[in-house]
């Protein structure tokens, strides 16, 4: 949530670098201390009892308890906003966390939206097991074909959700195509950035409404904190058709108040800390936000440095003769190399994956057979990745989810580190030879 009592932001106008390492984080009033403290608190002592109930009626900003807001997690609140060139955020413990605050607002129960089918395993299994049980309804639709989605759209739906760069295939969404497409329906697009973050693309400059975050990955960047974060742009009118009342109409928890009339632009991140954070709880601590603030510092430098060796990476990959293919969006030839240069131009990131001969079998081999890589379910570390989708993250899922969502058994999903990159391709190289050599 953006600190209203904040002085003026002194990142405004400054470029990407810049807001990196200064956007919501001044020098703390008492001390002086330069990086921005861990709040290690639960709770604020309140003026007198005025300022205590003009807290709890959302008249006056201030901190209450840290399930709802903290210092250190209100910084990386506004900056993580800014970034994205949004108005106003909210961090969460988790990417999952962040994703069900990204519909909490406004879904009721009997209400649908409509997800591209490529998407990371865990969301799938969110969205169509999880969400079942709050009588939230997906439909999974191809979205290369934006109209897939507008076919999916009934009058019960309430958003539609695609990642801009999807986990794990190097998949582009185009964005701007998708975010026509839910406006015609009246309702707003909800784009997952984490694999690209918001250096390498920014959802709300074409057209999207929210955008969720599992700061777990490229934004914290050292595999060190799990977080999430849901971003608005500020742009969307939540009382445009009805069809939003959790942000349009009367709330009975706050007196009646209406979070659109009251808080304008702020409202969904208004509603998602006094409303979503509070009864649901997933509230992020602020040791894990002072670690994120830290990543964040270098988000720029790493994916730069991310983009250049998995290029390299793909390219070497491409020709080696235990590979099948590679579906690398930087890669000429790819089917998404147009909307990479679109939306993506600095890089098609350092996710990716790739094809091993021998399926399943040869898969394991090559994982076990890494030195350097490691082998574990993540992605985004400053560290080189490796997994296999199929016998892992996708796992809950069925043979022809698996397909869909890019995962077969031969799928091999690298998240190229920071590491030099000729030893990176050696230890690919000797990993190939021998899941060969069987
Ligand atoms: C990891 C990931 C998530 C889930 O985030 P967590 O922080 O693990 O809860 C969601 N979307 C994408 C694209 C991810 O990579």
């Amino acid at each position: 949530m953006a600190r209203q009592d904040a002085p003026e932001e002194p990142a405004d106008g400054y470029g990407f670098e810049t807001r990196m390492i200064h956007a919501g984080a001044q020098p703390e009033s008492v001390t002086g201390a330069r990086t921005m403290p861990i709040f290690q608190t639960t709770s604020y002592v309140f003026h007198d009892a005025d300022h205590a109930a003009s807290l709890f009626n959302l008249q006056t900003f201030g901190f209450i308890y840290s399930r709802l807001t903290n210092p250190t997690v209100a910084a990386l609140e506004e900056r993580v906003a800014n970034l994205e060139g949004g108005r106003g955020a909210t961090c969460c413990a988790s990417g999952h966390a962040a994703q069900i605050l990204s519909f909490f607002p406004y879904m009721e129960p009997g209400d649908e939206f409509v997800a591209s089918t490529r998407l990371y395993g865990g969301s799938i299994t969110q969205f169509g097991k999880t969400f079942k049980k709050f009588g939230w309804h997906v439909h999974f639709v191809d979205v290369d074909d934006p109209e897939n989605v507008r076919r999916a759209i009934t009058p019960k739906t309430k958003a539609v959700f695609c990642e801009s760069l999807a986990n794990p295939g190097g998949v582009i969404s185009d964005i701007e195509a998708l975010a026509e497409v839910a406006h015609d329906a009246g309702v707003p697009l909800i784009v997952d950035n984490t694999m690209a973050t918001p250096f390498l693309c920014r959802p709300f400059e074409w057209g999207a409404d929210l955008v969720v975050h599992s700061m777990t990955k490229f934004l914290g960047g050292h595999g060190n904190s799990v977080g999430g974060a849901v971003v608005d742009s500020g742009r969307f009118n939540w009382a445009q058709n009805g069809k939003f009342a959790g942000l349009s109409e009367p709330e009975p928890a706050y007196h009646g108040l209406r979070f659109v009339e009251t808080f304008g632009d702020m409202a969904f991140t208004m509603h998602s800390h006094a409303v979503g954070l509070r009864d649901l709880g997933p509230a992020l601590a602020p040791q894990n936000a002072f670690l994120l603030l830290t990543g964040i510092e270098t988000l720029a430098l790493r994916m730069e440095r991310h983009c250049q060796n998995a290029q390299a990476v793909a390219e070497w990959l491409s020709d080696h003769s235990m590979v099948e293919w590679v579906s690398y969006a930087g890669l000429p030839g790819n089917p998404y190399k147009a909307l990479q240069e679109k939306y993506l131009p600095k890089g098609a990131g350092s996710v990716f994956t790739f094809g091993v001969k021998g399926g399943y079998k040869a898969g394991a081999r090559l994982v076990e057979s890494c030195e350097l890589f490691s082998h574990l379910a993540n992605i985004g570390d400053v560290r080189s990745l490796i997994l296999h989708p199929a016998s892992t993250t996708h796992r809950q899922l069925t043979e022809g989810q698996r397909r869909a969502a890019g995962a077969g058994e031969e799928v091999i999903r690298l998240s190229i580190g920071l590491e030099t990159v000729e030893d990176i391709i050696a230890d690919l190289d000797q990993a190939l030879a021998a899941a060969r050599a069987r």
